[in-house]
């Protein structure tokens, strides 16, 4: 039988994988003994059940090999909500918050807003900003049927009912019909990216990490087919790399959409591009 404080010390054994490999293993084992980081810390000394001991080390194991902790835990946090995740779509970032509060801005005067979130994954993103005013209503499609009804289970989980889900690619199965604003996180890597083989992305699935014409091809879709569903003078948010901000406002300039501009996200970076559909068109 082991301490939770020696089974904490295995950190070490995550040096080489992990910039956070002391956080990875108290998730681990809190996830194991079914009980927040917390106590952990308040009873260093308590002994580990044989069970929760095996289940700590297979998984210690599989972070070991790089797996996601996120995966390996099923969840993880974004804005309020404690989302379920698993290995049919990517795992919530932190820098993606950043299309929430902007549709929050941009929303702030609209008491009745229709909101649509393409490639909803998780659905992280269209729960965040449903769970910020219930008198919005919001639709959140993916191509992958795993990947809804995920989304659909984390909206019931959250307890929040304004959140639509539908499977689709992209706009192909989703009615006309007009919304104050898209927001999207797409697939937008470039295939070439040598980053793809390093770290948590190798697990996720590449349909919503990678797209053609150097990562911009799921984008330029989408600015060009939104138009038809926007409201005059309504917005879209569109999360992108980090230098691909000119290639994105290029995109929507072209396609004459006003008010473009680029914001960056907590570290600094562009990180989603912004534009209204003109308003007198
Ligand atoms: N920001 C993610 C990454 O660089 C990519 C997310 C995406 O392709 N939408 O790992």
């Amino acid at each position: 039988m082991s301490s939770i404080a020696e089974l904490l010390a295995s950190r070490s054994s995550l040096a080489a994988v992990s910039d956070t490999p002391g956080l990875d293993v108290e998730l681990l084992l809190a996830h194991c003994l079914d009980k927040d980081r917390s106590y952990l810390k308040t009873w260093p000394e308590r002994e580990v059940g044989e069970q929760q001991q095996q289940q700590f080390a297979v998984l210690l194991q599989r972070r070991q090999r790089g797996e996601p902790i996120a995966y390996l835990i099923g969840s993880r946090g974004f804005w309020t909500l404690d989302l379920r995740v698993n290995a049919s779509t990517l795992i919530p970032r932190p820098e993606t918050e950043l299309l929430v509060e902007l549709a929050l801005e941009k929303l702030a005067d609209t008491a009745l807003a229709r909101i649509l979130d393409l490639g909803t994954g998780t659905g992280a993103i269209a729960l965040a900003i449903a769970s910020e005013n219930n008198h919005w209503q919001v639709l959140a499609c993916d191509v992958q049927a795993e990947a809804v009804a995920l989304a659909q289970d984390n909206g019931q989980q959250n307890k929040i009912h304004n959140v639509e889900f539908l499977q689709s690619n992209w706009f192909a199965q989703i009615p006309v019909q007009q919304f104050d604003l898209i927001v999207s996180n797409p697939p937008y890597i470039d295939p070439a990216d040598p980053h793809l083989a390093q770290g948590d992305v190798r697990f996720e699935p590449r349909s919503a990490l990678v797209a053609a014409g150097k990562g911009l091809a799921d984008i330029r879709h989408i600015i060009q087919q939104a138009q038809a569903y926007l409201e005059p003078g309504a917005w879209l948010l569109l999360e992108h790399g980090y230098d691909q901000g000119p290639a994105v406002r290029e995109l929507l300039h072209t396609q004459g959409y006003s008010a473009v501009a680029t914001r960056q996200d907590i570290a600094g970076m562009d990180r989603v591009s912004l534009a209204q559909y003109p308003a007198t068109a």
